[in-house]
C-alpha cells in the first residue's frame, strides 16, 4: 500500500458508517492512531465535524481509514505546539469513529467524528508518521438513586438557566437532554452544547465518576451564567450610555436644523442684546443684571420656556427710562399762564400750586410734600394734575389705585411667578418714558388692603423721598429712581386715606362750582373740547348760556361738571350725526329746544321740598361725590319711649341721636313738649336717600330741631338748612367741608342756612354768586337754631 493507494482512499469524499453499530470492534490494549486537538475536547457520546490540517494528523487520519475508522482523540495541553510531544498532551481522550470524511481543495481534511468511550492512554507507541498510542477504554458506569436523579434535575434546570441568558442554544435541547437515563452520558451531552474553557472540558473529561462529573459540571454552569448575567448589565450599561449620547448628539444636531430651518440666530439675538445695554448706558447694578440674564439666556436652547421669561425681563429693563429727563421749565408766569388757559376759577388751587413750583424753584434739593387733591368727581382734579404737567414741561402719566387692593399691583410678582409682570408704578414709569415725569395717583383713598399685602404701605415707599431712590419692584430686582418724579394725589374724601399715607400730602380741597361758576367752565372750555373732539365748529352750533344754564339745573345734580360736560356731549353728538346726514344749517341749542337733543329733564325744583314741615329738617352732608342736602324725617306715635332709627346710620349718627334726646328732656317744660316723652312715645328717625353714607355728629342740630318739632307737632321752616354738631346741653360745635356743603344747599335752593359759629371765617371761602343769594345764621346754642328753624311755626298751612 503506497502513497497513491492512500490518496485514492482520500479522494473518496464522503464515507458514512451506520450509526447504530455495535461497538465491539473497539478492541482493548491495541495501539490507535492518534489525533492531537487544539483547543477542543470531544467527549463520548458527542458528534462534530473537526478540520484537519498537520501531516501527521492526515497521516493518523489515513491509518484509522485503513483500520476500522478508529481514532483516539487528545487535546493538546497548549494550542500552539505545532509537534507536540507526549508530555505536551493530556493523558485522557476519546476513542471515536470517523463518520465522514472530506478533503478541501485546499489541502485540509474536514472530518465528522462521533466519540465513543474515554480513553486513558497507557503509552505512545510511535510518532511518526503519526502518532499512535496503547490505551485502556472506561466503561461509563451507569449510577442510580434519589440522590443522582435529584443531582440530574438540577443540573437541568441550571442548563435551563444557561440557555436563557446565552440564547445561542436553542431551547430545543432541552427535550433530548430530559430524556437521558445516564448521568454521566447526560454530563457529556450538556457540555458538548457548552462553549467552555479547554480546562474545564478536559476536566469533565477526565471525571470519570458520572455523579462527581455532574456535580463539577452543576458548578460550572452556576459559574458561567452567573458570568453571563454580571456581562449582560454591563453590556447593558454600556449601551445605555452609548444611546444616551447619541441621542443627545441627535437631538442637538436637530435642534441646530431647526433654528436654521426658522431662521432664528441665537447669536445674533445675543449680541443684539448686548449691545442695546451698552448703548442704555445703565446704572452700574441694572446693567450687571442684565448681562447676567443675557449670559443664562445664551445658554438655554432657543425654545426654553426660560428662554421666553428672560426675554421679557430683558425687554423691560431696556424699556425704562434709566436716564432720560425731560428738560424741566420753571417759568413761574408761564406756569401760571397755562394753568388759567386750562381751568376757569379755582383760583387758591392755581395760586397753591404756583406757590408750590416756586418753591422747589428756589430750593430744588428740598424734597417738597406732595400734593393731594380732594373733591367730588368731576371738579377737575385730574385735568390739574395735567395741567401742571404741561406748566412745568414734564411728562404725565396716570396710575388709578381704585380698587387696588394687592400690593403686588404696586410692586410687581416676583419672576418665579408664571406670568410675572412689574406692577403698575414701574409701568407707568415706562410710558412715561422719562425719569421726571408728573405722577398722579388718582383715587388714593379707593385702595383697599386685605390678605394679599398692603398696598398702602408699598405706596408710601413710592412717595417717601427718603426711600423712593431705591424703588424696588419685585419684577425688575434691581433699584429704580423715583426721587425725580413730581408726585400728586387725588381723593374724593380725606378721612379713608391711610393715615401715614396722609401725614406725607400736602391737602388742597377743590369745594366744587357754583351754578354759575359751572356755566362759565362750559362756555370757555368744554363746549370749545367737545366741539374739537366731534370736529365740528361754530358754523354747525352754538350752544345758548340759557341752555347751559338749564342743563346745569335740570339735568345734572353735582359738584364737579362731570355730567355736564358728558350732557353737552350728547348734543354734540346728535348735531355731528345731523350734519353727516347732510344737514349745512347752524344748529342754535336753546332752553326751549333742549329737550329735543336731551330728553325730558332729570332733575327739577322741587318747590313741595321747600314747604315747612313738621318734624322734617333739611341737613346737610359731606359725602363721596360732594356736598348734599339730606332731609331728616322724625315721626312720633304714642309708644313706650323706644327709639328707632332707619337709613342705614352709622354709629355716629345714632349717638347724635341720643345727644338730641337727652337735650330735648332737659329742656322739655320750655320747649312746651309732652310730660314723660321719653316713656310714652316712641320715636322714629329716618334718613331718606338710601345709597349716600350719612355717618358723622355734623348732623346733630337737625335730628334735634326734627325730634322736638315732631314732639311739639311745630313745623320747621322747608327753605332752611343745617348743619353742625350738638352737645348734651344744646352747645352747637363746628363741623368741616362748609363751602360744599353750602354750594349743594344752593344748588337745591334753599335760601337760608344755619352754621356754628365757629365756622364763620369759612363763609368767606363761598363765591360771591352763591353768597349773594344766602343768610347765613351763625348759631352757639341750640335755643338759636330753634328760634330760627320753628320761627314761622303759627303761620303754617302744614300743621
Ligand atoms: P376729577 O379728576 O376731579 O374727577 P376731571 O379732572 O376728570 O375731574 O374733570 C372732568 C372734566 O371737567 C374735565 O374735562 C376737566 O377738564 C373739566 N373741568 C373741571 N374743572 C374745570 C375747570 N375749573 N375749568 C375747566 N375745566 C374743568
Amino acid at each position: 500500500m503506497g502513497e497513491n493507494s492512500a490518496h485514492e482512499k482520500l479522494h473518496v469524499d464522503i464515507v458514512t458508517m451506520p450509526v447504530d453499530e455495535e461497538l465491539d470492534w473497539i478492541k482493548d490494549d491495541l495501539d490507535v492512531p492518534v489525533l492531537c486537538l487544539r483547543g477542543i475536547v470531544v467527549f463520548p457520546n458527542n458528534v462534530l465535524p473537526l478540520l484537519v490540517g498537520r501531516e501527521k494528523s492526515i497521516a493518523a487520519l489515513e491509518e484509522a481509514m485503513d483500520n476500522e475508522r478508529q481514532i483516539l482523540l487528545v487535546a493538546q495541553k497548549t494550542e500552539d505546539t505545532e509537534e507536540p510531544t507526549m508530555k505536551d498532551l493530556f493523558s485522557v481522550g476519546t476513542i471515536a469513529e470517523i463518520k465522514q470524511l472530506v478533503k478541501l481543495p485546499d489541502g485540509t481534511i474536514k472530518i465528522v467524528v462521533e466519540g465513543l468511550k474515554r480513553a486513558k492512554i497507557i503509552d505512545f507507541v510511535q510518532d511518526d508518521p503519526f502518532y499512535s498510542a496503547s490505551y485502556e477504554l472506561v466503561e461509563e458506569k451507569n449510577v442510580k438513586g434519589i440522590e443522582i436523579t435529584a443531582l440530574m434535575r438540577a443540573v437541568l434546570t441550571k442548563f435551563e438557566s444557561y440557555i436563557k441568558v446565552n440564547r445561542k442554544i436553542p431551547l430545543e435541547v432541552m427535550n433530548t437532554l430530559v430524556n437521558e437515563e445516564l448521568p454521566g452520558r447526560l454530563a457529556d451531552l450538556i457540555v458538548s452544547h457548552m462553549s467552555l474553557k479547554l480546562k474545564d472540558q478536559q476536566e469533565l473529561l477526565e471525571i470519570l465518576e458520572p455523579w462527581e462529573r455532574l456535580e463539577e459540571l452543576y458548578k460550572i454552569i452556576g459559574r458561567e451564567v452567573e458570568i453571563f448575567e454580571v456581562e449582560r448589565e454591563i453590556h447593558g450599561r454600556v449601551r445605555k450610555q452609548i444611546e444616551k449620547t447619541q441621542k443627545e448628539y441627535y437631538l442637538r444636531e436637530q435642534l441646530k436644523a431647526i433654528k436654521e430651518e426658522l431662521g432664528s440666530d441665537d447669536a445674533a439675538e445675543i449680541e443684539d442684546y448686548q449691545e442695546k445695554i451698552a448703548k442704555a448706558d445703565l446704572p452700574e447694578v441694572v446693567e450687571e443684571k442684565a448681562l447676567k440674564e443675557v449670559r443664562r439666556l445664551e445658554y438655554l436652547p432657543a425654545n426654553a420656556a426660560e428662554s421666553g421669561v428672560i426675554r421679557t425681563y430683558l425687554d423691560a429693563i431696556l424699556e425704562l427710562p434709566w436716564n432720560d429727563v425731560s428738560d424741566e421749565e420753571l417759568d413761574l408766569a408761564r406756569a401760571e399762564e397755562i394753568l388759567n388757559e386750562d381751568h376757569y376759577g379755582l383760583e387758591d388751587m392755581k395760586e397753591r400750586i404756583i406757590e408750590y413750583l416756586a418753591v422747589r424753584k428756589l430750593s430744588p434739593k428740598m424734597k417738597s410734600p406732595i400734593l393731594c387733591l380732594i373733591g367730588a368727581p368731576g371738579v377737575g382734579k385730574t385735568s390739574l394734575g395735567r395741567s401742571v404737567a404741561r406748566a412745568v414741561n414734564r411728562e404725565f402719566v396716570r396710575l388709578s389705585l381704585g380698587g387696588v387692593r394687592d400690593e403686588a399691583e404696586i410692586r410687581g410678582h416676583r419672576r418665579t411667578y408664571i406670568g410675572a409682570r412689574p406692577g403698575r408704578v414701574i409701568n407707568a414709569m415706562r410710558d412715561a418714558g422719562a425719569k421726571n415725569p408728573v405722577f398722579l395717583l388718582d383715587e388714593i383713598d379707593k385702595m383697599s388692603s386685605d390678605f394679599r399685602g398692603d398696598p398702602a404701605s408699598a405706596l408710601l415707599e413710592v412717595l417717601d423721598p427718603e426711600q423712593n431712590g431705591t424703588f424696588t419692584d419685585h419684577y425688575l430686582e434691581v433699584p429704580f429712581d423715583l426721587s425725580k418724579v413730581m408726585f400728586i394725589t387725588t381723593a374724593n374724601v380725606a378721612h379713608t386715606i391711610p393715615r401715614p399715607l396722609l401725614d406725607r400730602m400736602e391737602v388742597m380741597e377743590i369745594p366744587g362750582y357754583t351754578e354759575e361758576e359751572k356755566v362759565q367752565i362750559a362756555l370757555r372750555h368744554l363746549i370749545s373740547k367737545q366741539m374739537e373732539e366731534h370736529g365740528l365748529n361754530e358754523k354747525n352750533i352754538s350752544i345758548s348760556e340759557s341752555a347751559i344754564k338749564m342743563i346745569v339745573q335740570n339735568y345734572t345734580r353735582e359738584a364737579g361738571v362731570r355730567n355736564l360736560e358728558r350732557e353737552i356731549g350728547t348734543i354734540f353728538r346728535k348735531v355731528a350725526k345731523d350734519v353727516v346726514k347732510g344737514k349745512e344749517t347752524l344748529s342754535r341749542i336753546t332752553a326751549q329746544n333742549l329737550k329735543k337733543y336731551l330728553g325730558i329733564t332729570k332733575f327739577h325744583y322741587d318747590k313741595s321740598a321747600l314747604k315747612d314741615r313738621v318734624g322734617v329738617v333739611t341737613g346737610l352732608a359731606y359725602t363721596q361725590v360732594g356736598g348734599d342736602i339730606l332731609d331728616i324725617e322724625v315721626a312720633v306715635v304714642k309708644g313706650e319711649g323706644k327709639l328707632t332709627l332707619t337709613g342705614q346710620l352709622g354709629d355716629v349718627m345714632k349717638e347724635s341721636a341720643q345727644a338730641a334726646l337727652s337735650y330735648a328732656r332737659t329742656k322739655r317744660e320750655e320747649l312746651g313738649l309732652p310730660e314723660d316723652f321719653h316713656t310714652k312715645y316712641d320715636i322714629h328717625i329716618h334718613v331718606p336717600e338710601g345709597a349716600v353714607p350719612k355717618d358723622g355728629p355734623s348732623a346733630g342740630i337737625t335730628i334735634t330741631t326734627a325730634i322736638i318739632s315732631a314732639l311739639s307737632n311745630r313745623p320747621v321752616r322747608g327753605d332752611l338748612a343745617m348743619t353742625g354738631e350738638i352737645t348734651l346741653r344744646g352747645r352747637v360745635l363746628p363741623v368741616g367741608g362748609i363751602k360744599t356743603k353750602v354750594l349743594a344747599a344752593h344748588r337745591a335752593g334753599i335760601k337760608t342756612i344755619i352754621l356754628p359759629k365757629e365756622n364763620e371765617r369759612h363763609i368767606e371761602e363761598i363765591p360771591s354768586a352763591a353768597k349773594k343769594e344766602l343768610e347765613f345764621i351763625l348759631a352757639e346754642h341750640m335755643d338759636e337754631v330753634l328760634d330760627v328753624a320753628m320761627s314761622r311755626g303759627e303761620e303754617s298751612e302744614n300743621k
